[in-house]
C-alpha cells in the first residue's frame, strides 16, 4: 500500500472512529506447528464497506475469518468487532456476539435432510425467535435471495448456486450487521458465481458490511471494490477500487 493511502486511512479512521465495525491491530496467529498463519496484521473496516480478501492458498485468509468469528483467539494483538473486544470477551457473551454475524462457506453446509424453509428457519429457532415471526421472516428472506418458489425443496434437489442462496438466506435471516463469506463461489460455475457476487453486492447496498474471501480474479477486477491482498500471513496491499494482483 502506498504511504499516502496509509495516511488517508488513518485520517479517515480518526474522522469516523465510531463507524469502525472491524478492527485488527497488530494481530498474529500461530498454530501449534509451522510458520505463523498471520503475522502483524492491521485491518480497519468501516460500517457499510464491501471488502474482498484475496491471496494464495495458505496466506491466512480463513484464519482471519475464524478470528473475526471468535472461533480462534489471536496469539497476540487486538481484535474488535462491532464493539466487542474479541480477546477479552467472556464466553457467555459469545453467542450474542455471533448472532450479529452471518457466515457463508464454500461448501454451503446445509442440513441435507431438511428442506429450504427449515434450513433457514433453523437459524431463527436457535435464537428463539417465535414461530409466528419465523413464518413471516423466512419467506421474506427467501424472496430476497430469489428462492421464493423453492421453500419445500431439499438441498440435493437444488443447483449449487441455489444451495448457496439458501446458505446466504440462513446467514441473513437474523439480520446481522456483518456478512462474512469464505470463498462463497469456490464450488460454482462462472454464471452462478456472478449471480452470487451480485447478490452479496445487493445485500451490502442494503446496509450490511460484507467481507468476501475469493480467488475469483475476473469478478474482483470487474467489481471495483476495496481489495485486501494477503501473502504468507501479511497484508501486502489494501486498495480502494482495487484489482486482483498477479503473483510474482
Ligand atoms: P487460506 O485460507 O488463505 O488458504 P489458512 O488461514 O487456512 O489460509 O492457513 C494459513 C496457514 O496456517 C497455512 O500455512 C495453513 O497450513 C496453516 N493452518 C491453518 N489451519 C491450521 C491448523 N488448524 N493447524 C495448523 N496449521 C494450520
Ligand atoms: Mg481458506
Amino acid at each position: 500500500m502506498a504511504k499516502s493511502e496509509l495516511r488517508g486511512r488513518k485520517r479517515r479512521k480518526q474522522l469516523a472512529g465510531s463507524d469502525e465495525i472491524i478492527s485488527l491491530t497488530n494481530v498474529s496467529k500461530a498454530y501449534a506447528t509451522g510458520a505463523p498463519a498471520l503475522n502483524g496484521v492491521d485491518l480497519h473496516i468501516q460500517k457499510g464497506e464491501f471488502v474482498f480478501i484475496v491471496g494464495d492458498s495458505g496466506s491466512g485468509k480463513s484464519t482471519m475469518i475464524k478470528l473475526l468469528l471468535r472461533e480462534l483467539v489471536p496469539t497476540s494483538g487486538e481484535i474488535n468487532v462491532m464493539g466487542y473486544d474479541l480477546v477479552h470477551i467472556r464466553h457467555r457473551k459469545i453467542p450474542k456476539f455471533r448472532r450479529n454475524l452471518g457466515i457463508v462457506f464454500q461448501d454451503f453446509r446445509l442440513l441435507k435432510d431438511r428442506n429450504v424453509y427449515e434450513n433457514v428457519a433453523f437459524a431463527q429457532r436457535i435464537v428463539q425467535v417465535p414461530n409466528k415471526e419465523i413464518k413471516r421472516n423466512v419467506p421474506s428472506i427467501l424472496a430476497t435471495v430469489g428462492l421464493a418458489g423453492k421453500y419445500k425443496a431439499k438441498p440435493r434437489q437444488l443447483s449449487g448456486g441455489e444451495q448457496q442462496r439458501v446458505a446466504i438466506a440462513r446467514a441473513l435471516v437474523n439480520r446481522p450487521s456483518i456478512l462474512l463469506a469464505d470463498e462463497p463461489t469456490g464450488n460454482l460455475d462462472p454464471k452462478n458465481s456472478w449471480e452470487i457476487m451480485k447478490l452479496l453486492e445487493q445485500i451490502n447496498e442494503n446496509g450490511t458490511t460484507v467481507l468476501v474471501v475469493t480467488h475469483n480474479r475476473e469478478i474482483v477486477n470487474a467489481m471495483q471494490k476495496r481489495v485486501v491482498t494477503m501473502k504468507k500471513g501479511v497484508i501486502v496491499s489494501d486498495e480502494e477500487k482495487g484489482v486482483y494482483i498477479d503473483e510474482d
